[in-house]
């Protein structure tokens, strides 16, 4: 069984036992009420040596990268991060080691304003767990399912990159280009002000964490719509495009994961109030395509249907 049947099969089963769960297992983050005027929002992810971050990933990277994972799950509600608790797995107790990943995690703790309020540290394989809380005004919260039709569907930044900084991580004499493509993998910079920026606005919205094509499919398919999606649109940045073909690129930018950008989507005729945000954003902005009733998600490339690779990353 892949992670997402495990899921659903064995930990779904005491869901709606409680009516201030707004939102339990299935989005980026979970809802519970708190009181009248905001909803706390909770994610948590576990990031381990090998599996999600090579073992020559310098601490400083690891500490920021363990905390900004799980700031994207915020940012793709709408959230206000707040707190989080860290649960460290230690292989030994190398004060080094902990003290540039503590530097790395409260950098951009400070940065986004989060306060580390407690958690755990043992002994094991090297694997950290963050669990971030933060809330939102009561009922505010951007899930994946509330896309409707005749929507533009948008992405941040430039797609791609990360993933082709992954594959250059031990490169022995890497160009100007691919240490900028590097950074972007070890430090992926969460689009937490973008995505509260978009309260109100955004109908639905996902981190694309796992890759452009499975992410935006996830959501369409929880908002229940089809669309069209012009493959062209996808933001390549120069960068990416420096070391390879264009279609290694596009591959890149559509399965290749660890973005950590927004994807989501504003009625049309909304897309000026969207324009007006961007002057305040770290990143760029791209529509690259509209949802529609009919059932069919169909990609194109210069006019022609494209189908996309499925080499979506399963943990199982
Ligand atoms: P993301 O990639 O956005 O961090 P995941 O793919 O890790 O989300 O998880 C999908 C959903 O399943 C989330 O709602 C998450 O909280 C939930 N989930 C994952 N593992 C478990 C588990 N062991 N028990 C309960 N819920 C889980
Ligand atoms: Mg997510």
């Amino acid at each position: 069984m892949d992670e997402f049947a495990l899921i659903e099969k064995f930990f779904t089963r005491e869901a709606g036992s409680r009516s201030d769960v707004r939102l339990g297992i299935g989005d980026d983050a979970a809802v519970t009420v708190i009181g009248t005027d905001f909803d706390l929002v909770i994610a948590t992810d576990t990031i381990g040596v090998d599996t999600h971050f090579p073992a020559s990933a310098e601490a400083h990277a690891v500490g920021h990268r363990c905390l900004a994972v799980n700031l994207s799950d915020l940012a793709a509600m709408g959230a206000e991060p707040l707190w989080c608790t860290l649960v460290l797995s230690l292989p030994s107790g190398d004060a080094d080691w902990v003290a540039a990943f503590a530097d790395g995690f409260f950098e951009l703790a400070r940065r986004f304003n989060v306060v580390l309020i407690g958690g755990d540290t043992v002994k094991g394989p090297l694997a950290i767990t963050v669990t971030v809380h933060g809330r939102v005004r009561s009922g505010q919260y951007i899930t994946r399912s509330g896309a409707g039709p005749a929507q533009g569907i948008y992405v941040t930044g430039n797609p791609g990159e990360s993933a082709a900084g992954l594959q250059r991580v031990n490169a022995v004499d890497p160009s100007a280009a691919d240490v900028y493509l590097i950074g972007r993998f070890l430090y992926p910079d969460p689009r937490v002000q973008e995505g509260r920026s978009l309260v109100g606005l955004a109908t639905a919205m996902i981190d694309i964490s796992d890759g452009l094509h499975v992410d935006l499919t996830r959501m369409l398919q929880a908002s229940r719509m089809g669309a069209d999606l012009d493959i062209g649109q996808i933001p390549l940045s120069s960068r990416l495009l420096a070391g390879m073909t264009g279609e290694a690129a596009l591959e890149f930018a559509l399965t290749g994961g660890d973005d950590y950008e927004l994807c989501f989507t504003v009625p049309i005729e909304r897309e000026s109030e969207l324009q007006a945000l961007l002057p305040d954003w770290n990143c760029p902005l791209t529509r690259i395509g509209r949802t529609h009733v009919s059932p069919e998600i169909v990609w194109t490339y210069n006019g022609q249907v494209y189908n996309v690779p499925d080499t979506s990353f399963h943990h199982f």
